[in-house]
């Protein structure tokens, strides 16, 4: 069982740490490799490693309220480097941490390639960001290209999404458990209540087929 997490907050600018804490309270779920990515201004920058997260930088002074991460239990995909989470579409826009399986990721994928979205890792994962940043394109708008993309995924699994030129996180939950928690200035997103408990006690878990916008 892997974990994913994300953090928002219109004050903090502490959202790399807070994320590196939460992964570091689901560790005893288990996992092969691990994540971050973060928005700072409009840019996106991941960081992945494969073993342990106690080796992540904890001094980072990167300036920035949106992140979000993962600890991979790899199902498809050599535990590599390039398919530890978070994937990024295309254009790099797009960034996405996924717990679960999208089963149908093989047409989709094919669908993708042959549209010449290029593919970095050998994850089912990575159709996500891709298929999300295909409706962009069609409608300029994260929220609607997220749910459009949802509706082609077969499976049991749970993601949160971020995007360069959106205020806020989204997530989606089908299956794999996903809840949130919320204080005034920031909220959580996660698989496991463990990963923000001391930060806050009000929390609310999604039900299945259900999208979350945070921010
Ligand atoms: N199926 C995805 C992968 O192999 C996610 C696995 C997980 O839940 O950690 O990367």
């Amino acid at each position: 069982m892997c974990g994913i997490i994300g953090y928002c907050s219109t004050n903090s600018r502490n959202a790399r740490k807070i994320v590196i804490e939460g992964l570091k309270k689901m560790e005893y779920r288990g996992y092969d490799s691990w994540g971050i990515g973060i928005k700072a201004g409009n840019s996106i920058s991941v960081e992945k490693k494969v073993g342990s997260i106690s080796d992540a930088d904890q001094k980072s002074e990167l300036d920035c309220n949106y992140a979000i991460g993962h600890t991979r239990w790899a199902t498809h995909g050599k535990v590599t480097e390039e398919n530890a989470h978070p994937h990024l579409s295309y254009n790099g826009n797009i960034c996405v941490v996924h717990n679960g399986i999208i089963e149908n990721y093989r047409e989709l994928k094919k669908e993708l390639q042959e549209k010449n979205y290029e593919f970095k890792s050998d994850t089912d994962t990575e159709v996500i960001p891709h298929l999300i940043e295909e409706h962009y394109r069609k409608t300029n708008d994260f929220q609607t290209s997220v749910k459009k993309a949802s509706e082609c995924f077969r499976g049991n699994y749970a993601f949160i999404a971020m995007c360069n030129d959106f205020e806020g996180l989204i997530g989606v939950k089908n299956g794999a458990p996903l809840l949130i928690g919320y204080e005034k200035e920031e909220s959580f997103i996660t698989s496991d209540v463990v990963a923000f408990i001391e930060r806050t006690k009000k929390v609310t878990y999604l039900d299945d087929n259900e999208m979350v916008v945070l921010g």
